[in-house]
């Protein structure tokens, strides 16, 4: 018997997987913005493929779209949106898009949505993603040694404590979002790697690239540009960590952590 297709065993206290069926687990919304600058188009169209392979069997459902929906209504059907390379612009879509974190809607930000500055006036934004405007930035895209702050967390648990992530721009955010008492930093740029660039060098700095602001279902990841996003495994499992948490365990969490008074 294929037990990994027809998925007909029963789950038990004793038995050691949880088969889907036909069961589906959530639902998921993916934006980005084909507009967008190359290298941000090249990343999302691939991160469009992963996550359709991690979607095999059904175990969810996604709708990809290349606008923010500027309804609440339409948000709600979602339990995690995927914001690739694609931040809210208008008025209606970054309220539909508060309210929908607000009542604890599920988000994953990659790169380029993370990217604010003193143009973006969306201070709501500011205090959701956990620290302040873009500061810098390497250039050309390459790869970097990353540190895992902590593997405690479901997301980092089964990363190594240092690696290599695949070559990417990556951005450094002031005040840094360490400096937030709600913010869990995940993984960062190893200061080993300065002076890190070859026409832009960032010289120093607090560098986180990988967080969760534990009042919300939230992760961003700044990786996202260029086409070598999905080529390492290491890299992918965390990107697949990141979506799990998001969508299946991260409520549980979040109340366990107000639960605590933490
Ligand atoms: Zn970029």
């Amino acid at each position: 018997m294929m037990l990994c297709c027809t998925a007909q065993a029963q789950v038990t206290d004793n038995y050691p997987a949880d088969y889907a069926g036909d069961r589906i687990r959530f639902h998921a919304l993916f934006i980005w913005d084909p507009n967008a600058e190359s290298a941000h188009v090249e990343f999302d169209q691939q991160a469009l493929h992963f996550f359709h392979k991690l979607s095999y069997g059904e175990g969810f459902t996604y709708d990809v779209r290349t606008e923010c929906p500027n309804r609440l209504d339409s948000l709600q059907r979602y339990d995690v949106v995927v914001m690739l390379n694609a931040l809210p612009q208008a008025a209606d879509q970054r309220r539909a898009f508060e309210q929908y974190m607000e009542q604890g809607g599920g988000w994953i930000g990659f790169h380029a949505t993370g990217y604010n500055d003193k143009d973006t006036h969306w201070p709501w934004f500011n205090e959701f993603l956990g620290c302040g405007i873009f500061l810098c930035n390497n250039w050309p895209p390459q790869p970097a040694l990353v540190e895992v702050d902590t593997q405690q967390h479901p997301i980092t648990r089964t990363l190594p404590k240092e690696f290599v992530v695949p070559a990417s721009e990556f951005y450094q955010f002031s005040p840094s979002p360490r400096a937030n008492k709600d913010v869990e930093v995940l993984v960062s740029i190893s200061p080993k790697n300065y002076p890190f660039g070859i026409k832009d060098i960032v010289l120093f700095g607090d560098f986180p690239i990988v967080w969760t602001n534990k009042n919300y279902r939230m992760v961003y990841l700044n990786m996202g540009h260029g086409d070598e996003g999905f080529i390492d495994a290491t890299q992918n499992l965390l990107f697949t960590n990141a979506f799990r948490w998001v969508s299946l365990e991260a409520t549980e969490s979040i109340k366990a952590t107000k639960a605590n008074g933490k």
